[in-house]
């Protein structure tokens, strides 16, 4: 093997400065572009991009690898921001792509799971995922990023912590957005509390009279409720624990049952949904419309 070349010094006027954004403590990788230094993670920038790919000569990642990683928001982060800053499109690309599949513009991918965040995110880091949404024009994410947010308490003032030991904060219009929606969405579970027990039995439903009588006792009931039942942030929260505690004999049918564990809190959260942009305070032009193709 041929003995290394030494390092050639750089010319000492030359002062390299650490770039603000794209410098994680952890980062395994730093590149030197003109003054600036970049302190970045290997993996990421490897699978997604071929010029980096090539540039670093890493094998292909296994089959396995791929399958099994997922990503953490520092990654996808400094993958998007490198891949704007530098224009490498396909670095953008694939990791909107992934954060698309959980702060999604889709009623019926999103009801399923009533949102999960990427398994390595934490509520906090939807305040990243907006400013990214915010970076790369992804305005179809925002209503999802920004309701994720209004489910954060205080430290939404604050920020998220970044690698760098500083903070990633909401843009001031996006935290007014929040305190705002955070309203909205309290309003709307109210809203669907409401709508949850009116009187109307399921189709097929076997004892009409006797349904009839549990749906308006859980209606009534409501008023005795805790208040984070009725006016919680979470409006797509399952009212089954509510049900199953008023309902201890299974008065209700399975038909019923099944309408307030499933199509009834759907065609709820749906109306929700829709109006969501402007509950979030954004403009999403087209949102409704692509609902409507959904069904
Ligand atoms: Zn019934």
């Amino acid at each position: 093997m041929k003995p290394s070349r030494p390092a050639t010094p750089l010319p000492s006027r030359i002062r390299v400065e650490p770039d603000k954004e794209l410098w994680f403590a952890d980062g395994n990788l730093v590149l030197v572009a003109r003054d600036v230094e970049f302190r970045v993670y290997q993996g990421p920038l490897a699978a997604h991009s071929p010029i980096f790919k090539d540039m670093l000569s890493l094998p292909q990642p296994g089959e396995s690898e791929t399958g099994s990683h997922s990503p953490t928001f520092d990654e996808v982060s400094a993958c998007i921001r490198l891949g704007h800053k530098y224009q490498i499109d396909h670095l953008v690309t694939t990791n909107m792509d992934f954060l698309r599949k959980f702060y999604t513009d889709s009623f019926e991918d999103w009801y399923p799971s009533n949102f999960v965040r990427p398994p390595t995110f934490q509520a906090i880091h939807s305040i990243g995922v907006v400013n990214l949404a915010r970076l790369v024009g992804a305005d179809r994410m925002l209503p999802a990023a920004l309701m994720d947010c209004c489910t954060l308490g205080a430290e939404i003032v604050r920020g998220l912590p970044r690698p760098d030991g500083g903070r990633e904060t909401l843009a001031p219009d996006d935290l007014g957005r929040c305190f705002v929606g955070r309203t909205r969405m309290a309003q709307a579970s109210a809203r669907i509390a409401h709508h949850m027990f009116r009187q109307k039995t399921a189709v097929g439903c076997r004892n009409p009279t006797c349904c009839a009588r549990v749906l308006q006792r859980l209606l009534n009931e409501l008023a005795n409720a805790k208040d984070d039942v009725i006016s919680c942030v979470d409006w797509y929260a399952s009212w089954m624990v509510y049900v199953d505690g008023r309902d201890e004999g299974r008065e209700l049918c399975i038909k019923c049952y099944r309408m307030l564990e499933g199509e009834r809190p759907k065609v709820l959260q749906r109306e929700v949904w829709e109006k969501l942009p402007s509950m979030m305070g954004v403009d999403v032009p087209g949102w409704a419309d692509s609902m409507k193709q959904e069904v």
